[in-house]
């Protein structure tokens, strides 16, 4: 009987191990087949992460030889110092020719102490207090480098090479890197180096605009995005700075991956202090927080901006249209996505679910139809919801309006301020290379006076997009560049001469006024 027992016992004790073997066996094999599965896809994914990384870092291989070349032979150093310091330097006749011969024959022997002589005035309070910050190959960063003389800038920038380099304020006195007392300070010598001036800049990143276009994301940009929403940018801001602030002396320049930047060189602009550059940006943005969802961004139905509007906005509102149409065909922005829900709900909130509704229902119709379809949703909900109170003038009114804010939403130009509004603020010099792309910055657009009251003459390289941006690795003496070098040199050309006579204007006034005074001392 025990025996019996006994050996009931070992078999199932047997069975049991077999059966808690072969279950642990295919919890092994479950756990270990999800193991491997949540390991090759997080494997993928690194691989795809770094891949993309590895494009994104490495995508244009920036070579110190070649950049090195470009700043011999392509870099405009001459325009952009005389730019910067706002007088052309001054080559006597023997060097200059000797200069020319010497560039003719690609023989580099000139001696320092004939190149010495392409200096400026000392008395150059531009060239010796302007800040230069350099990006080196290290990747370390030096700021409050000044160049009294041409020569020292073409030397620095031919030998140090840096990646690139960025233009800060001019100072009252020499500005340098100083130490605090608490280690690594980075400030201007000593508080008292009051920022004199730096020409009014604005920045626009394509990154901004992410809510409102299809095409790309991020860094990405296309000749799409490009030909609507910058060049919708430029029109305005051309037209604003124009009209609103007299300020006719400025060019727009491409940052080389994703943005645009503006260097307005007016001197009533170009001397506003902090505050009056933050109200400046405070009257001009119309999208305080980059997404356009503070200032422009409907409450209860009711738009945001007072009516009637500021004719500054009247003004861009009609650019914006002209834009608008072109958007809907080419970007088809009415797709049934968040961003688009998001927009719909802010801004025609009285029928967001009708939208909704209707949107996703017809998603296959094109923009342009969705744009016109909810005049008619809109109206319709009102008159049904007003009943007897509909009044039909003052909705179609309310949504014009509402509309209006939309087309602003889409088109008005996003702004970094932050970059706009300090005056010691830097920002890359255009004929930068871009690190990551290696794209040239190039000017595209230029705006300039002939005379002090004259209207600005404005002139744009109309076939520039960013796949077609001159680049470092495919510069030629045959390539499109030189066109963007003559365009910066048609502006610089009349850019000294406005200073010149800027110059003449002011000291014939002081004359004026001592002149006077002495007449009212002999009284
Ligand atoms: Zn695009």
């Amino acid at each position: 009987m025990l025996l019996k027992y006994t050996i009931n016992q070992s078999i199932f004790f047997q069975k049991e191990r077999v059966k808690w073997a072969e279950q642990k066996k295919k919890k092994f094999t479950y756990h270990f087949t999800y193991y491997l599965f949540f390991k090759i896809a997080m494997t993928n994914y690194y691989i795809q992460h770094y891949r993309r990384r590895y494009q994104r870092i490495n995508f244009f291989d920036m070579n110190q030889d070649d950049l090195k070349a470009y700043y011999i032979n392509y870099f405009p150093s001459r325009s952009v110092y005389e730019w910067l310091t706002r007088k052309r330097v001054i080559v006597p006749k023997p060097i200059a020719e000797k200069i020319k011969s010497n560039n003719e024959s690609d023989d580099e022997s000139d001696s320092d102490s004939e190149l010495e002589h392409l200096t400026m005035n000392s008395m150059n309070i531009a060239a010796n207090n302007r800040e230069i910050a350099f990006e080196y190959a290290s990747g370390a960063y030096g700021r409050y480098l000044t160049f009294p003389t041409y020569k020292q800038f073409y030397d620095k920038i031919t030998n140090v090479v840096p990646n690139r380099f960025e233009i800060g304020a001019i100072y009252e006195n020499v500005p340098k890197k100083i130490e605090n007392l608490f280690g690594s300070g980075n400030k201007a010598l000593g508080n008292k180096n009051i920022p004199l001036e730096k020409e009014f800049v604005f920045d626009i990143d394509m990154d901004d605009y992410d809510p409102y276009r299809t095409c790309c994301s991020g860094s990405q940009i296309c000749d799409s995005c490009w030909s609507i929403f910058i060049n919708c940018a430029v029109e305005i801001l051309s037209t604003v700075l124009y009209e609103y602030f007299n300020w006719n002396n400025f060019f727009f320049v491409y940052s080389g991956r994703r943005g645009l930047h503006l260097w307005i060189m007016d001197y009533e602009a170009r001397t506003l202090g902090d505050n009056e550059r933050t109200k400046v940006m405070d009257f001009l943005n119309l999208c305080k927080n980059r997404n356009c969802e503070t200032r422009l961004n409907t409450n209860n139905g009711n738009t945001c901006l007072s009516r009637p509007l500021n004719p500054f906005i009247e003004d861009s509102l009609s650019i914006t249209a002209k834009y608008f149409n072109d958007l809907l065909e080419k970007q088809d922005p009415f797709k049934e996505t968040k961003d688009v829900r998001k927009i719909l709900s802010t801004q025609f909130p009285d029928v967001t679910n009708q939208l909704n509704t209707y949107f996703m229902t017809n998603n296959g119709q094109s923009s342009t139809s969705k744009w016109m379809a909810v005049n008619d949703i809109y109206l319709k909900h009102m008159q049904t919801k007003l009943g007897r109170n509909y009044n039909d003038t003052k909705e179609k009114n309310k949504l014009l309006e509402q509309k209006e804010e939309v087309l602003l939403k889409y088109l008005y130009p996003k702004f970094d301020t932050e970059v706009s509004k300090k005056i010691g603020h830097l920002l890359k010099s255009p004929f930068c290379i871009h690190p990551g792309t290696g794209n040239v910055c190039v000017p595209i657009h230029i705006s300039y006076q002939e005379k002090l009251d004259s209207k600005p003459i404005s002139k744009s390289i109309s076939k520039f997009s960013p796949s077609t941006c001159p680049n470092m690795k495919s510069l030629s003496k045959e390539s499109d560049y030189f066109e963007y070098v003559n365009l910066f040199d048609e502006f610089l050309k009349h850019y000294l001469n406005l200073e010149e006579q800027r110059y003449d204007f002011e000291h014939s006034l002081k004359k004026t006024k001592v002149s006077s005074k002495q007449n009212d001392l002999s009284w």
